[in-house]
């Protein structure tokens, strides 16, 4: 199966694009009320836009987010009154990425989100209070009245599988919806070095000390406008002493005996599973 980022010079945006009408091949992205429209038939559950016109359904504010299999993919939106046809269904984004487990095609979904909620949230400078437009080529929004562009919102996160040998420490939050253990995460503060978000951030939550940190890859998390920087980081020192706000619970597991894990198609969970590779032990399926 390709991957969008097997053509890399056609992944990007048209800012221009808004508005234009994207007919026949293209799959459509596109969020009612916050959830995604997917095609709850066997051939789902990315909508085909041709099909969805079919039934005089055409979404607003379209952009394009890239190509899927060398196939058009286009984020847009329903007003909330629009009844969907049988076979189409809204669902919560977080769900969709459970039942899918495919990065790429939470990728895209997570993208088309991040851009819808754009449109809703920038309509005016933040500057002087004047409506604002696209940018005529950045994927901004700039003021008619003083020219400021505002680009969109992104909140840069560091996600982190602390590891002592064939053991890895893994913790409940207590945001979670899931009864399942993760990596640790936090938000880089201002100022602050990746490496020092993520000692910090372990420290804080854990109290443990790491080094010999590993990037292993990031990944976009719309919500609401997240991007995860993955890293591996080696156990220094201390003792797992988990601050309440933030973890119910914190354990050493061995990698072979793993309580429920993030489902695939998350960075947590490819954290986990690329350092069972590593050290060779055969990953264990978990039903979602
Ligand atoms: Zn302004």
């Amino acid at each position: 199966m390709r991957s969008p980022f097997d053509a890399p010079s056609r992944w990007r945006f048209l800012a221009g694009a808004k508005g234009t009408a994207y007919a026949g091949d293209a799959f459509y992205f596109v969020f009612q009320s916050g959830r995604l429209v997917v095609n709850t038939g066997p051939d789902g559950p990315i909508v085909q836009a041709a099909r969805f016109q079919h039934y005089g359904l055409m979404p607003d504010h379209l952009h394009f987010l890239g190509l899927w299999q060398g196939i058009s993919c286009v984020s847009g939106e329903l007003a909330a009154e629009v009844l969907l046809p049988p076979g189409y269904a809204a669902v919560d984004l977080r769900r969709f990425a459970m039942e899918v487990q495919d990065e790429d095609l939470f990728a895209m979904a997570s993208r088309a989100q991040q851009i819808v909620d754009w449109e809703h949230t920038y309509r005016f400078c933040c500057r002087c209070g004047s409506p604002v437009q696209d940018h005529p080529q950045d994927f901004a929004k700039v003021c008619a009245r003083c020219g400021y562009a505002q680009y969109p919102r992104i909140s840069p996160c560091v996600i982190m599988l602390v590891t002592r040998g064939e053991e890895v420490l893994l913790a409940q939050g207590t945001r979670f919806t899931r009864p399942m253990y993760s990596t640790l995460a936090g938000f880089v503060e201002p100022g602050e070095t990746l490496e020092q978000a993520v000692q910090r951030e372990v420290w804080e939550e854990v109290g443990v000390l790491v080094d010999h940190l590993q990037y292993r890859g990031s990944q976009p998390w719309p919500f609401p406008h997240s991007l995860m920087m993955g890293f591996w980081a080696q156990y220094a020192e201390g003792e797992i002493i988990v601050d309440p706000e933030e973890i119910t619970d914190a354990r050493w597991y061995h990698v072979s005996s793993l309580p429920p894990i993030p489902p695939q198609g998350s960075i947590a969970r490819r954290l986990i599973d690329s350092y069972r590779d590593y050290l060779g032990v055969p990953s264990t399926p978990q039903r979602w």
